[in-house]
């Protein structure tokens, strides 16, 4: 297999210096410098694991003899998806948003998972169904953008209403240049069906410190003022930097009840 990038590991990030350490686990906090004092902070802070729960998480996407992590199918319609045996989260986005990288990079201690992409335009979008041992699926649902709203409703739409087994919808935006209309349309889907989901924000190492700020704060207010379903703490990523990709781990663990008790760190 592949060998794993630098920092895929917590291992490797405990080598870092204190500073750069934090801003890899806790991207999010690390903005925090740059806020206007008196802004509320509590929600960068409602789920913060500490290094034990984290690397509790890690132990789940690491892969070996007694703990396979496969793609397991691809579906085009709720048909031919796997049975609903474990809990699931599922990861949708517009096309290009960052989400086949980010799955390689949560899938980055288990090198054998291939995470396939398929962007000719014109082809049938799937969702691509992994499982991660006896605990948990994680499926890649179609990038939308191109096509929306048709590939919501062919696939996605169809996928939220039905999959009884899922736990968390992840929602991811571009950290570069926000919330799009096509986001919005997704947000008001979940939001219909009452479906639980978490924003994430991808890229955050191509945005300036401005505009990352700049679009967690417009996100943070929009999900305060318009969402029900949605987790009031965002979380943000960088697949290149392996920034936020620990603490999603262990968030998706979290979620899909594999680690029940998180202690705050
Ligand atoms: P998808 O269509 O949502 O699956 O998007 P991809 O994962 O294929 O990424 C789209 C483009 O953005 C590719 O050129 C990636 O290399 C790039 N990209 C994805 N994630 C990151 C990231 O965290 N940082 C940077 N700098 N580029 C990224």
């Amino acid at each position: 297999g592949r060998a794993s990038p630098a920092l895929a590991a917590l291992a490797q990030v405990l080598r870092l210096e204190r500073s750069r350490r934090a801003g890899i686990v806790f991207p999010l906090q690390k903005l925090e410098r740059s806020l206007a004092p008196g802004t509320d902070m509590a929600r960068f802070r409602l789920f913060q694991p500490g290094l034990a729960a984290l690397q509790r998480a890690e132990a789940l996407f690491r892969s070996d003899r007694g703990h396979a992590i496969d793609y397991v199918s691809s579906a085009v319609r709720m048909d031919h998806a796997p049975p609903p045996a474990l809990p699931e989260v599922c990861f949708i986005g517009r096309s290009n948003v960052g989400k086949s990288s980010l799955i390689r990079a949560l899938f980055s201690l288990a090198p054998e998972v291939e995470v396939r992409v398929s962007k000719t335009p014109g082809h049938t979008k799937k969702m691509n169904f992994f499982k991660v041992g006896k605990y948990f699926t994680l499926v890649d649902m179609p990038g939308y953008g191109y096509r929306a709203p048709q590939d919501f409703v062919e696939v996605v739409e169809a996928y939220l209403q039905e999959r009884r087994n899922l736990k968390r919808t992840f929602l991811l935006v571009d950290g570069v240049v926000g919330l799009q209309k096509t986001d919005h349309i997704a947000v008001e889907m979940l939001e219909e069906f009452g479906i639980p989901y978490v924003m994430v924000l991808t890229k955050i190492d191509r945005a300036s410190r401005g505009v990352l700020l700049k679009n967690v704060l417009e996100i943070q207010e929009f999900v305060k003022e318009n969402t029900q379903g949605c987790f009031p703490q965002l979380f943000l990523v960088s697949s290149v930097e392996f920034s936020g990709v620990h603490l999603l781990r262990c968030f998706v663990a979290h979620v899909t009840g594999n680690l029940p008790a998180v202690e705050a760190s």
